[in-house]
């Protein structure tokens, strides 16, 4: 039975635009037992599908003309980033080896090569061949053997990529992908667009990465639930404002061969092969989308021991993990906050401490 009334945010239609399109949302906002959408202020709510997956943004004391500048800056980045858009510069950069950036790319390219190497490659954005050759680009599923990965994965090393006042360069054979961290640069921009004309309310809900700007209109927290990533329902939200809440799962994306063996799209750099290190599901908690997202995939990676030591050594961000038995684990810092639901009313939280 169902304790709570959820709204997700995926279903938001609007007056300013919609669009609807077929992928899951891993995270979705909703109200505490008790608590219904009080509505201070209207919302301007929009749902875009780009960067492959459903986008909806609700903005508080937001208008048409502030949603579609929120609308054109999303298909902008789009267009930048995609590794598929033959004019992205993306694109450019993986066929001719190297390309002149846009200060957007620059800075996204900066920060995600940041990211590999304060994560020791589990994030690499060189995994590119390797994810192709599994077929998650086209759906054309294949379990690649030892021989080819191991051909593929000479050409996977994030130190190789060149980056110097605007222009990049790859070494040959080797190709990139910023899909890992594009949504979470995304929804810092969109963020920082809607502050710069005057919002103090929003929820952005990309693809399953939530973003908030400030707190609810009433003044509360945003409850951004957590997907039990074992089953349909929730094991339960975290109270936030002012944060992204990012999750990467082995559910979101994956298929399964004759033998019901189950491959998702999060690669371990080191094997080519999706990462099975124990945990199912990574959801972190921080300011930045763009941390948050290359950590849900890099912890993801890592497994449960190795992201808790990357906890403690930076502490610039909270998290719950999911291992592969159902066991949650959460850092200290979301104690408080993390409400169980549905699937994790049953469930012991291990609560995992700075020392
Ligand atoms: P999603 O985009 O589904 O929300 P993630 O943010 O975790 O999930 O990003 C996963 C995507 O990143 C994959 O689809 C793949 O393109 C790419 N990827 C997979 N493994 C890695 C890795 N170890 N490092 C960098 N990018 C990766
Ligand atoms: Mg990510």
């Amino acid at each position: 039975m169902k304790r709570w009334c959820w709204i997700f945010l995926a279903l938001l239609l609007c007056g300013c635009r919609e669009q609807l399109a077929p992928k899951e949302t891993g995270t979705a906002h909703y109200d505490r037992p008790g608590q219904s959408s009080r509505k201070t202020e209207e919302s301007c709510d929009m749902t875009v599908f780009a960067m492959d997956t459903v986008m909806s943004l609700s903005v508080y004391g937001g208008n048409d003309r502030l949603m579609s500048q929120a609308e054109e800056r999303i298909k902008q980045l789009e267009g930048l980033f995609s590794v598929t858009d033959e004019n992205s510069e993306i694109h450019e950069l993986n066929s001719r080896g190297k390309a002149k950036l846009s200060e957007d790319t620059e800075r996204l390219l900066e920060s995600a090569l940041k990211m590999c190497s304060r994560t020791q490659g589990t994030l690499d954005i060189s995994i590119y061949p390797v994810v192709k050759s599994w077929g998650f680009t086209t759906g054309e599923y294949h379990v690649p053997g030892k021989e080819e990965r191991a051909q593929l994965l000479e050409n996977v090393d994030y130190r190789k990529i060149r980056l110097t006042s605007g222009h990049a360069s790859l070494e040959p054979d080797m190709e990139i992908d910023l899909g890992s961290v594009a949504k979470g640069y995304t929804g810092d921009e969109l963020l920082a667009l809607l502050r710069e004309n005057g919002i103090t309310s929003a929820l952005l809900n990309l693809g399953g990465n939530v973003q908030t700007l400030g707190s609810r209109p009433d003044g509360t927290d945003w409850l951004i639930a957590i997907q039990d990533p074992q089953g349909s329902g929730y094991l339960g939200g975290v109270a936030v404002s002012d944060k992204a809440v990012i999750t990467s799962g082995g559910y979101e994306r994956f298929f399964e061969d004759e033998d019901g063996n189950i491959y998702w799209h999060i690669i371990d750099p080191v094997t080519g092969a999706p990462a099975e290190n124990g945990l199912i599901s990574v959801t972190v908690v921080s300011e930045s989308g763009l941390l948050c997202d290359a950590l849900s995939t890099s912890l993801f990676v890592m497994g449960m021991e190795k992201a808790e030591e990357h906890w403690r050594q930076y502490g610039d961000f909270e998290a719950v993990f999911v291992e592969a038995d159902g066991t949650i684990s959460m850092t200290e810092g979301l104690e408080e906050s993390f409400i169980p639901a549905d699937a994790g009313l049953e469930r012991d939280r291990r609560i995992i401490r700075r020392n």
